[in-house]
């Protein structure tokens, strides 16, 4: 292994340097413009979630937990698949608690890739995922989404594109649905192609769904691993980061088959062994509140969208549509600017807001240099004011 007398990275972790999300969080602060980069809430979740954390800290659970994840925290997520997807898990073998989804994904890729398995991804890509497979030593593939267009108003994954992906040395199909950073909700066809190819081609797939309940218009979300022949190929990865607005807790998961559990467990107990032991015992109980309870945090999410879309608008940027997550994407070709990361860097300048550059989640950004992503996960007063800042693009 050859090490520059300046970095002492290994050369294959050297392209990752910061996160896209960690350097326009700190554009933000150092600007203090309106940081709608990085995903995260600006309000709590549940209050019910976080007393019932702080409880779990005075009843004493602050040592490590099992390492599979408490069991009650184990029975309530079976539960919630149960109760929301008719899917059936053992919570004994077939569900391991993780230090976030990001934990999840890198230990199911450390798990199942060797040096050089190909591992297909829908782009654009969350970072993670490129990262993980690098630690891995295995190779990306990415399945570019086409783009909304003229005659498509949305983007979409092309069954063609997927098989065009897949090779001898293809191992893994991770597929991110709903999708960041576009928003995209893979419809009944396209996940209907993932399973055929990933059937016949006998390929192991992850889904990452940490955006489950948040999909809008009240459309109900169908997990991958609900189609005929997937049950026994699928890694379901989650976490309650997204769905209850407390990113910072870190308790994530994965559903499968118990080999595959115990694969994944095997890398995961190296990795952090445990986290969060009262936060645990918190995501179990906020997993149980009725449906209604998670109804209300999607219709929160679209109204918050709603917020902010008609600035982006009045701005002249393009807006790709969205159908759930924290994302909107928008084209900023339109208002003059054909490189969205320098468009990003000069924002908070430009008008007081921070957005991520999405060209960044692209192997090669040629067609998507121009777009940007905003976060809408954030108060409506914040994003009315983000509105009103963006649309004064406009006239400058
Ligand atoms: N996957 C996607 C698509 C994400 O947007 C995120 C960010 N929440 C993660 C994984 C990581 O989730 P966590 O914070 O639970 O590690
Ligand atoms: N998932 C969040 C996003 O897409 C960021 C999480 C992180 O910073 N790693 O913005």
């Amino acid at each position: 292994m050859t090490r520059s007398a300046d970095s002492p990275l290994v050369p294959r972790l050297r392209p990752f340097g910061t996160t896209i999300f960690a350097s326009m969080s700190a554009l933000a602060a150092r600007t203090g413009a309106i940081n709608l980069g990085q995903g995260f809430p600006d309000t709590d979740g549940p209050v019910e979630v976080l007393e019932a954390a702080a409880r779990a800290i005075r009843a004493g659970h602050n040592q490590y937990p099992p390492g599979r994840g408490i069991a009650p925290l184990r029975e309530a997520i079976a539960e919630h698949q149960r109760r929301w997807y008719g899917l059936s898990y053992d919570p004994a073998t077939q569900v391991l608690v993780t230090a976030g989804a990001t934990e999840a994904l890198t230990a199911a890729i450390l798990a199942l890739c060797d040096t050089g398995d190909e591992v297909v991804v829908l782009e654009p890509t969350y970072d993670s995922y490129t990262a993980a497979i690098a630690l891995a030593r295995a190779v990306p593939r990415p399945v570019r989404l086409r783009h909304p267009s003229a005659t498509e108003p949305g983007y979409r994954l092309a069954e063609a594109d997927l098989r065009a992906a897949i090779t001898d040395r293809t191992r893994l199909l991770l597929i991110n649905t709903p999708h960041n950073p576009t928003g995209h909700v893979l419809g009944p066809d396209e996940l209907d192609a993932v399973a055929r190819v990933a059937v016949e081609h006998d390929l192991v797939v992850i889904t990452d769904e940490v955006y489950e309940h948040l999909l809008f218009g009240g459309r109900p979300y169908v997990p991958l691993t609900t189609l005929p022949g997937m049950a026994e190929r699928t890694l379901q990865i989650s976490s309650a980061g997204k769905t209850f607005s407390i990113t910072g807790w870190k308790i994530g998961w994965v559903c499968s088959t118990p080999e595959l559990v115990a694969a994944v467990t095997t890398a995961k107990q190296f990795l952090t062994y445990v986290n969060g032991a009262p936060f645990q015992w918190a995501v179990a109980e906020g997993l149980a509140l009725p449906d209604e309870r998670f109804a209300g945090l999607s219709r929160g999410m679209e109204a918050q969208h709603d917020v902010l879309l008609p600035g982006l608008v009045a701005a002249g940027m393009t807006v790709h549509p969205t159908e759930g997550t924290y994302f909107v994407t928008a084209d900023v070709a339109p208002l003059g600017y054909d490189d969205a990361v320098d468009f990003c860097w000069r924002l908070p300048d430009l008008c007081g807001v921070v957005a991520v550059p999405s060209s960044v989640f692209y192997a090669d950004p040629t067609g998507a240099r121009s777009l940007v992503r905003f976060a809408f996960c954030k108060r409506p007063e914040i994003l009315a004011e983000a509105a009103e800042r963006l649309a004064g693009l406009r006239t400058r």
